[in-house]
């Protein structure tokens, strides 16, 4: 049996990282002795782990998930810290939107789009009011995810 883990230090502006073990404590010890905390002074009793039920974790292997945008495709990582998007590029912070990892600029383009296309089928003119509902979501949704810390992709 293998699960999908979010472990962190308990501060959510700390960030954390995805794992993939059998069990929660199985989890934090993988990242306990990786040796990986950047957490500064984190100990065994302030690493909490997030069992995220959602991610798909078929196919990887029993440890850290290193590959943070596979992490992110797979629901492991609520969002991605500072790492270049899939479709323009730039370091900024990503979501996960239809299988691909961009930033909230390329989702609003590619939500646009997809508003633009629906509305034409249907004849509606709502577009307006469907962008600002997006963007509410989109708010949220980096507001309330889990975050990773700054990759080291340099
Ligand atoms: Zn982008």
């Amino acid at each position: 049996m293998k699960r999908g883990y979010f472990v962190d230090n308990g501060d959510e502006d700390d960030g954390g990282f995805a794992v993939v073990a059998p069990t929660a404590k199985e989890a934090k010890k993988i990242v306990y002795e990786s040796g990986e905390l950047i957490f500064g002074d984190t100990d065994w009793i302030a690493i909490r782990t997030h069992w995220i039920r959602d991610a798909a974790v078929i196919g990887l292997p029993i440890g850290m998930v290193t590959d943070c945008r596979d992490a992110l495709i797979r629901g492991l990582y609520g969002s991605l810290m500072e790492y270049p998007c899939d479709k323009c590029g730039k370091d900024l912070d990503l979501t996960c939107y239809h299988g691909q990892a961009l930033c909230s600029c390329c989702i609003e383009k590619e939500y646009k789009k997809e508003v633009q296309q629906s509305t034409k089928q249907k004849g509606i003119d709502n577009t307006q009011s469907r962008i600002r509902e997006m963007s509410e979501r989109l708010r949220e949704l980096c507001e309330h995810s889990p975050t990773y810390p700054i990759p080291k992709h340099e």
